[in-house]
């Protein structure tokens, strides 16, 4: 049975084959379940929000566990099925890491790849959405050309309060997330605090239940989840067959004083905030057509708390990642990590989708991107300290 099937004959060909992979789960984890992952990493102020452990949850039906005042906890306990997928996907705890370094080759500070380059789209209505090269859409584009992948999880623009994520079959709803990347998206479901983070596994979810072949967009925490959830065989990461990880130095969150707080460094309103972009600082762009430019470390202020911990800038486990660091502006970094990848890229590069930039240094923009890794990965080992954890058993 092909999994496009393109119409229903109630074969059943569709419906998902691969179970959640227990033993394995047993093996690596031990016997773990919610209340570790509380205990080890939401009580310790570690969850990084990615929502993999309430988006999955086996006894999601029976509403085990959900998201209550900005974090994951039990709504009913007694329904928690024990069976460890939680604590193995999350990507705050240590299990699978080392399962994930060998098969994803991982080394300090940024990960394996086999080649870079700084890339820019040669389509004119996605130059002029993009936020750097728009290599991204115009990948996405290509691969949904070439029939590699059915479609796309990004996130959809719809002003800068209100970003979603979204399923893009087609270029026409490509293009509407294109540049969508730091505007400011959804609030935390049951707080009033907007956030530039876009929860993209939610939509994950019911995808499972189509043959569908998808490529993910995403940070690495989120990038690291779906991993984790591939090597356990966790449906429906068995749809997604390309993954590309954007560089995520941190994220922010928008209270009403971090608002005032952004508002008075840009000497501006929210409101007039055209595009948002990250490199080694935030760029703003207003609509009065200004750029702001701020330095990360004067941010602290508005960082998401979630974030402090994390370790990872260059997204290692995803298939390429992606920055506007190392490249001038209009283009987009890009590490292929494997060979799949690079050939992918290489023959989108042939096939008219992009220019390279003819004078891009890929030492000086190695450099770069590995300065920023490893800036990003002492500022989370200080934060580790300071919650008291021993910085060893981050690896
Ligand atoms: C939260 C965040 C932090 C970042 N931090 C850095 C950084 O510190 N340094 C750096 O160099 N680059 C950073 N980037 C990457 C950079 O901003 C660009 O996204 C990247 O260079 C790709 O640009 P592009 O023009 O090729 O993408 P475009 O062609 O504009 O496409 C971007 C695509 O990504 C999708 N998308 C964006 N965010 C998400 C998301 N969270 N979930 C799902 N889909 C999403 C959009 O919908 C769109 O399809 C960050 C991006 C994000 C979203
Ligand atoms: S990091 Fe993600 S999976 Fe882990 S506890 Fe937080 S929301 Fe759940
Ligand atoms: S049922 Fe499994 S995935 Fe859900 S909370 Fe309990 S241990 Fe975690
Ligand atoms: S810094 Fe990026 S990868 Fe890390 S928790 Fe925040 S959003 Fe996720």
């Amino acid at each position: 049975m092909s999994s496009r099937c393109p119409t229903c004959v109630a074969c059943g060909g569709c419906v998902p084959k691969s179970k959640p992979n227990l033993e394995k789960i047993r093996e690596e984890v031990g016997i773990k379940s919610f209340h570790n992952l509380k205990e080890e990493v939401i009580e310790r102020d570690l969850c990084s929000m990615c929502r993999g452990c309430v988006t999955f949850c086996s006894a999601s039906t029976l509403e085990a566990i959900a998201i209550l005042k900005g974090k994951p906890d039990y709504i009913n306990e007694k329904n928690c099925l024990k069976c460890g997928i939680c604590y193995a996907i999350c990507p705050r705890t240590s299990s699978l890491e080392n399962s994930l370094r060998e098969k994803y080759n991982y080394s300090l500070p940024i990960g394996s790849y086999k080649s870079v380059y700084s890339l820019r789209s040669k389509d004119l209505q996605i130059q002029e959405v993009a936020t750097d090269g728009g290599f991204v859409t115009g990948f996405l584009k290509y691969l949904i050309d070439e029939k590699i992948i059915d479609g796309a999880l990004i996130s959809r623009r719809e002003g800068i309060m209100n970003n979603q994520p979204m399923l893009a079959m087609s270029f026409k709803y490509l293009l509407k997330g294109a540049g969508s990347s730091l505007t400011v998206s959804s609030s935390l479901e049951d707080l009033n605090i907007y956030t530039t983070y876009i929860p993209s596994l939610l939509m994950l979810k019911g995808l499972g239940e189509f043959p569908t072949r998808i490529a993910v967009v995403g940070t690495p925490c989120q990038i690291t989840t779906i991993r984790k959830m591939q090597l356990l065989k966790i449906v429906p990461s068995n749809i997604v067959n390309f993954t590309i990880g954007l560089f995520c130095y941190e994220n922010f969150q928008f209270t009403e004083d971090g608002k005032s707080f952004l508002e008075d460094k840009i000497s501006a309103k929210i409101s007039e905030i055209e595009k948002i972009n990250v490199k080694d600082s935030m760029i703003i762009k207003l609509s009065n057509g200004k750029r702001v430019t701020i330095d990360l470390d004067e941010l602290h202020e508005i960082v998401r708390p979630e974030c402090l911990p994390c370790l990872d800038f260059a997204n290692w486990t995803a298939d390429v990642s992606v920055g506007g660091l190392g490249s001038q502006d209009g283009y987009t970094t890009v590490l292929a990590r494997t060979n799949q990848a690079k050939s992918f890229v290489e023959r989108s590069i042939e096939r008219d989708y992009f220019e390279e930039n003819s004078t891009f240094d890929k030492n000086e923009a190695l450099e770069k991107i590995k300065s920023m890794a490893v800036k990003k990965r002492n500022k989370g080992l200080k934060r580790l300290e300071e919650l008291g954890l021993d910085i060893k058993e981050f690896g």
